[in-house]
């Protein structure tokens, strides 16, 4: 597939986030950050230097911009707590896979879920590589806006850092 990454590339995160929400993605790229009081930040690092003590690689830093947990011959893994976002860990993991893909290297995914002591093999298919596309050049379009993305009431809204300036004025969230 022809595709200039070097116009659309961004962080994982931001494509984690692209799937989770939008909002929350454009207050991201803004800069804009809260004091996460689920301090998923802390457990993730310690999850991290934890696990996998042994595997050859850890944090790999590509180009300066994708920190991939651990890359080994054959794959690039991923650690996650729990399986709570299982779409956004997922696209993060192909986005890194099609990424490398456009710099000349091609592996496989897997990401590993601690809590459930459970992993998955993510593959780089046509279709992914398609979604990918689509999602870096929305990404691109929502780092451009001026102002976020309206407020949509998702499940997950009462555990997110940034609750507390969605909600401001807006009452009961079970309204
Ligand atoms: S509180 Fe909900 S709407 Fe606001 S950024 Fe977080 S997930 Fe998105």
């Amino acid at each position: 597939m022809e595709f200039d990454i070097d116009e659309f590339k961004v962080q994982g995160i931001k494509v984690n986030y692209y799937y989770i929400c939008k909002r929350k993605l454009w207050f991201f790229s803004k800069g804009i950050t809260m004091e996460d009081k689920n301090d998923r930040v802390l457990q993730g690092k310690l999850i991290h230097e934890n696990s996998y003590q042994r595997s050859p690689a850890k944090e790999v830093m590509i180009d300066d911009l994708l920190k991939v947990d651990i890359i080994e011959d054959e794959y690039v893994r991923e650690v996650k707590i729990s399986s709570k976002m299982p779409l956004a860990d997922k696209m993060q993991l192909i986005y890194y896979l099609f990424y490398l893909k456009q710099i000349g290297v091609v592996k496989r995914g897997v990401i590993n879920y601690v809590k459930e002591k459970r992993r998955e093999i993510i593959e780089l298919n046509k279709e992914f590589e398609e979604e990918i596309v689509k999602a870096l050049k929305e990404i691109k379009n929502i780092n451009l806006r001026e102002t976020p993305p309206k407020l949509e009431k998702l499940p997950y809204c009462k555990k997110c850092s940034y609750f507390e300036l969605c909600y401001a004025g807006e009452g009961d969230f079970n309204e």
